[in-house]
């Protein structure tokens, strides 16, 4: 990683500011899932055993710029305090007086959770002035370890980072950014990319990336329609985002052109609605009338499990079916497994996307793979090569210097 990172700093007796992703989800006032609190932990940790003073902001759901309880952090400071086992400081705004006076009167070690970020419509408009002062409660030391906001150039993500002296990654965002970047610019080969999942249109960036850096592709999933009936293949009615099939045929060819392993389905399990209890599965070439493709077929299944066998780098965004339906979950599981089995081979694998992560969890397989990248929407970003503002905001680690790893 070119970025500095939290073990890069001498933090004893700084006040050091710390963006997390503390955006839980909350089901009356009440957190449903404390996973994103429990993950920042390691990070927290580190800079409390170095004797930094943490000052932690987060946004929380969506309070559009206007204070609204409702997204309160207060229940996250509480949470906070049960995981860490020490007092928790809690500032009602995140900037102005209060913040500054407890900020202030952090010990060493000390730990303060500002009041929501986004209850300032400054935040989002990552305005000047407001990331001075979210500065001002700090010692000239950033870090960021909200991957998930990372392509978002808000003020306590990007603004921020103009008015101190160091802005590092954080353990979590370190982690993101080291596999991801590992994997887009210096891939042990062949690297493979599995995309699928529901639509051409969200994921075009990412396949056109993809193509540029992978040896090979295997595209499944509702977006693989897309493709083969670009071809003049019969679909049935499976999903087809018709206004994409020019550019989907453009891609094709040019794959062809460039010798570039580009694999579709060559069969499927078809129903004829999603809810209908009776299954059949054929080749492509012979989708029925009226029927849709909602998993591929064994055919697909052993080819794919063949590619990805022979990876050394494997990404992986997208289900290749419908797999929230029994039905149609064996493609999804099974390629969830043969990614698990060659990263226990030695490969390097990443998942991203939300359906994709909770179907290598369904798939029991999940804490066999490398890195399961929990951006969201930033991971996609940083698939499609794209630079993410809060990344590029990080200060640069710099060469040859003892001071650093
Ligand atoms: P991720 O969240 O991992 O990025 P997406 O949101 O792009 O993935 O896609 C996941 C959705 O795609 C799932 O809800 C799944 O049911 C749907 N899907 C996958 N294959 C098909 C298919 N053949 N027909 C209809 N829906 C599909
Ligand atoms: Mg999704």
């Amino acid at each position: 990683m070119n970025k500095l990172s939290i073990r890069d700093l001498e933090m004893n007796g700084k006040r050091v500011f710390i963006r997390v992703d503390f955006n839980v989800p909350l089901e009356g006032g009440k957190i449903a899932n404390d996973t994103r609190i429990r993950e920042t932990l390691p990070t927290l940790r580190l800079a409390m055993d170095r004797g930094a003073r943490l000052v932690l902001a987060s946004h929380l759901g969506r309070p559009k710029g206007q204070v609204n309880l409702k997204y309160s952090l207060a229940p996250v400071a509480e949470r906070l305090r049960g995981l860490l086992g020490k007092p928790v400081e809690f500032s009602s705004d995140c900037v102005g007086p209060e913040a500054e006076t407890k900020s202030h009167a952090l010990r060493y070690g000390g730990v303060l959770l500002l009041e929501n970020v986004r209850f300032h419509p400054e935040e989002e408009a990552n305005e000047a002035e407001f990331s001075r002062r979210l500065a001002g409660l700090c010692d000239q030391m950033f870090v960021c370890d909200a991957f998930g906001s990372a392509h978002r150039a808000h003020a306590s993500v990007a603004g921020i980072t103009k008015f101190v002296r160091q802005s590092a990654a954080g353990l979590l965002m370190e982690k993101e950014i080291t596999y991801l970047g590992k994997a887009l610019s210096n891939p042990e080969r062949p690297f493979v990319a599995v995309l699928g999942g529901a639509k051409v249109s969200d994921k075009i960036e990412v396949v056109q990336n993809l193509m540029k850096l992978a040896d090979a592709m295997l595209i499944g999933g509702a977006m693989a329609y897309t493709f083969l009936k670009s071809q003049g293949l019969p679909v049935g009615k499976s999903l087809v985002e018709n206004d994409k099939l020019d550019l989907a045929r453009k891609l094709l060819e040019e794959a062809r052109q460039r010798d570039f392993r580009l694999l579709l389905p060559a069969d499927h399990v078809l129903a004829e609605s999603p809810n209908s209890g009776t299954t059949q599965t054929t080749d492509i070439a012979g989708t029925p009338d009226g029927w849709m493709g909602l998993d591929i077929g064994p055919k697909t299944i052993a080819q794919f499990q063949q590619e990805i066998s022979k990876a050394r780098t494997i990404i992986w965004n997208g289900p290749l079916g419908m797999f929230e339906k029994p039905a149609f979950a064996q493609g999804t599981l099974a390629i969830a497994r043969a990614i698990a089995a060659a990263t226990t081979a030695g490969a390097t694998s990443i998942i991203g996307g939300g359906d994709s992560i909770a179907a290598a969890e369904q798939s029991g397989v999940a804490e066999q793979i490398s890195h399961i990248s929990t951006g969201g929407g930033a991971s996609l970003e940083f698939l499609a090569g794209e630079k993410l503002p809060g990344v590029e905001a990080l200060t640069d680690r710099p060469a040859n210097s003892k001071e650093y790893r």
